[in-house]
């Protein structure tokens, strides 16, 4: 069985299963959006309906007396290239009373190169080459910004004959935009037609003359605002296209004020909710919430605004802080709440929305409950990693127990119902809570905050009838939790919160909220001793530091949250295991996956783009982020190991510094460099780019010589050849010789380029062996070969 841990995060589990991509808000001020775009208008006079917005978006249709013949037409966006070379340009039908449709049907060409080497092959993994040039037939063309104008100016609309096909043509592009059961569509779009919005909004579908449809889009509200899509082969893939590559305009760079992945979207700042969860009549749990909610955005956004929410919640009744009744729309099982407010919210604009909902959100498993939606089962931004304060208050089964994030403030049982009251102290990203027929077990210990940790002995009890069973888990489980708690605020600094539920859930997976964490009950269950469940349960305890304290400043730099992570779990098992031989089997066998994999899924830095349905392998972004992230963390530590004391000393303190500077922002790649600069006293750039930015991992073949040298010393001379990597690719590689009696010297020697030979310091006795890349220095493979 295997064990993942992870932390709740958009990124893999995508909101919708159409055409959106894992969303993060910038905080950008509406100047600069002003200077960039020009002043967003004024919303629309009337009210639109968003069930008239979309009707009109699912039937757009063309309009005879809207027909053009077009040669020679170059439409450039950023770096694509449309031209339409002959042919028939179809405008569509209006929405919300504007032409933001067009087909083109005859002979085109698209042409699209990205200009960074990671994304030129992201390029080349997918569709054989760094700079597309496809002709296509057809094309389909949905925008919010000047393309009609751009045509108007070209070309002379007027009346023509429209081939039935033209409509097929639309029809096709649409089911990659609109689900018509859920009454869904993409969001940036949908969003910019309900408000009437003229922006750099762009979309296009290419039906290539070979290979499948290509998808590009242009879309001002994500920091990464080019992107171009294929269509998902995979049969059961839920989603119907993924990403082929995206980055920035090519006038547009991140610079240190920027993080995150969106740009101009509704928050929501506070979450007073009232959850009721009760027991049903054939032993299911239920739910239903009143969520009194503070909505407020960082640009001027509105009137219509969306936020995600779990497709089987439904809403029954919404209203502002004064009793009126607030208009919001949710398709049937959409992931998508549409919200319209009064007018547009501007920053520092409050909006205070109260709603009901309810719906299936708990699965009975035996004697277990399955909280379906971690984070999703309030409504939230689109990217899902805004910060907001919650006070929420809990009602259920006085037999059931609950535990939440933020300070229990408040906990009262009358007859056969409980309700239990958690506040936040400060602001969090992502709130859940867990309950079941749990027994508590409580473990004080002096200098960590109390751990009460939850696990359903009952459910547990019938298991063992047929598996074998852990005999102590709570106490395995606890003794982990709080050890780890312990070890972590050693080497990290203290731990953000005052107090640690460890809950158990009947997944096979791990996740962390603030002072709390789901733990699958595998991991109660396990008697395996191999160091996996020391890992598993203390990665999820470091998510209090890595995650939660820091957080990644955007999906290029979750390692810092998933691979700290790991690292941070398998150091704990170094500690309790007391002996290093569990930590170096499991890098081992680390590496072995990752090598495995080596140079196809793609670099760390990619995040959650490693994984791509056509590439077959679904952990490859385990693989790559938590394995290879955590042995990046582990190179920099035997990299600053001081090789006479063996003292970890100068590591440690580079870990605390880099969280106490973090704690409660955002931090990047580029800002880990530095704190680890600032600690080595050296330029680090070309270790994060072989590491982070890039693939290629180092084979060493090895050969070493001994001569006696004078006054009996003797010269230890080296010859490294360095395979599959590039030609300036360098590490300082650990060497350590056993010089019998107990004694041994260890060394570190820099290997760059093809062959390195290297004369090692004379040594007091001849050595009875020499352990090359001793204590896994270096992600490598070596092997021992002779001298020539
Ligand atoms: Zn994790």
């Amino acid at each position: 069985m295997s064990l993942r841990g992870w932390l709740g995060t958009p990124v893999l589990v995508l909101p919708i299963q159409l055409l959106v991509q894992p969303l993060a808000p910038v905080p950008l001020d509406a100047q600069q959006l002003a200077s960039a775009e020009g002043a967003p208008p004024p919303p629309t006079a009337h009210a639109t309906s968003y069930d008239g917005v979309f009707d009109e978006l699912l039937h757009l249709r063309p309009m005879a007396d809207r027909v053009a013949e077009v040669s020679n037409l170059v439409l450039q966006r950023d770096v694509a290239r449309f031209s339409l070379q002959s042919g028939h340009l179809y405008l569509l039908s209006p929405v919300n009373g504007r032409t933001v449709a067009a087909v083109f049907r005859g002979k085109g060409s698209f042409a699209f190169a990205p200009t960074t080497a990671v994304e030129k092959d992201r390029l080349r993994r997918f569709e054989n080459t760094e700079a597309l040039e496809s002709p296509f037939t057809e094309l389909m063309l949905v925008f919010a910004d000047g393309t009609l104008e751009e045509l108007e100016g070209a070309v002379k609309f007027g009346p023509g004959v429209v081939p039935g096909e033209v409509q097929g043509i639309a029809g096709q592009s649409l089911k990659f935009l609109a689900e018509e059961d859920s009454r869904t569509f993409e969001p940036d779009l949908m969003g910019a037609f309900l408000n009437g919005e003229r922006s750099e909004l762009f979309y296009a579908h290419i039906k290539r003359a070979g290979g499948g449809p290509l998808m590009f889009m242009l879309n001002p509200n994500e920091f990464e605002a080019v992107r171009l899509h294929s269509k998902v082969t995979r049969r059961g893939y839920d989603r119907r296209s993924e990403v082929v590559t995206q980055f920035p305009r090519q006038d547009r760079r991140r610079d240190g004020r920027v993080s995150g992945e969106r740009l101009r979207q509704a928050d929501i700042q506070s979450y007073v909710m009232e959850v009721s969860l009760p027991p049903t009549g054939i032993g299911e749990i239920g739910f239903s919430a009143t969520a009194t909610m503070q909505i407020v955005a960082d640009t001027a956004v509105g009137p219509w605004v969306v936020f995600e929410l779990f497709e089987k919640l439904r809403v029954d009744s919404a209203s502002w802080e004064g009793g009126e009744k607030a208009t919001v729309v949710r398709g049937k099982d959409s992931p998508l709440l549409w919200v319209l407010l009064d007018g547009q919210i501007r920053p520092g604009d409050v909006r205070t929305l109260r709603l009901h909902y309810r719906g299936d959100l708990i699965d009975r498993f035996g004697d277990f409950f399955l909280i379906k939606s971690s984070a999703a089962w309030y409504p939230r931004s689109l990217e899902g990693r805004s910060l907001a304060k919650f006070d929420l208050t809990f009602t259920t089964g006085s037999n059931y127990l609950l535990a939440s994030v933020g300070d229990r403030v408040d906990s009262t049982t009358s007859g056969r119902t409980t309700r239990t009251r958690w506040v936040t102290p400060g602001r969090i990203r992502n709130a859940s809570f867990n309950l079941g027929l749990f027994e508590g077990y409580d473990v004080q210990e002096k200098g960590v905050p109390p751990v009460t940790v939850m696990v359903s002995e009952e459910a547990h009890k019938k298991l063992a009838r047929r598996y074998v069973q852990q005999r102590n888990m709570r106490e395995r489980v606890g003794a982990d939790v709080t050890g780890s708690l312990r070890f972590f605020q050693q080497v990290y600094g203290p731990p953000p919160v005052r107090r640690f539920y460890a809950t158990e859930i009947p997944g096979w997976h791990g996740e962390a909220f603030p002072g709390m964490v789901h733990l699958s009950w595998v991991t109660f269950q396990d008697t395996r001793d191999d160091g996996e469940d020391e890992v598993f349960r203390a990665h999820e305890v470091a998510h209090q530091w890595w995650g939660i304290g820091v957080d990644f400043a955007s999906y290029h730099d979750q390692w810092l949250s998933e691979g700290f992570s790991n690292f941070s779990g398998l150091w704990y098992l170094q500690t309790v295991s007391k002996d290093n031989d569990k930590y170096f089997d499991m890098l081992r066998q680390w590496r072995s996956s990752i090598l495995l994999r080596e140079g196809e899924p793609g670099p760390i830095s990619l995040g959650y783009r490693v994984f791509a349905s056509r590439d077959d392998d679904l952990d490859d972004y385990q693989t790559v982020v938590y394995k290879k992230g955590a042995w990046v963390v582990h190179m920099l530590r035997v990299l600053m190991l001081d090789l006479k004391t063996m003292s970890d000393d100068r590591f440690t303190a580079m870990m605390k510094d880099f969280y106490g500077r973090y704690e409660g922002r955002r931090a990047s790649t580029e800002d880990f460099q530095r704190v680890v600069e600032r600690h080595t006293g050296a330029e680090m750039g070309w270790f994060f780019d072989q590491w982070v930015h890039s693939t290629a991992i180092p084979t060493y073949r090895v050969a070493h010589r001994t001569e006696a040298a004078e006054n009996g010393q003797f010269r230890v001379r080296l010859k490294v050849r360095q395979e599959g990597v590039p030609e300036g690719f360098q590490m300082f590689v650990p060497v350590t010789l056993d010089l019998g009696k107990d004694r041994k010297a260890r060394v570190r020697v820099k290997v760059k380029g093809p062959v390195s030979e290297i004369e090692l310091p004379l040594m007091p006795a001849e050595p009875k062996g020499v352990k090359f890349n001793d204590l896994e220095g270096v992600l490598a493979e070596v092997k021992t070969t002779g001298w020539d």
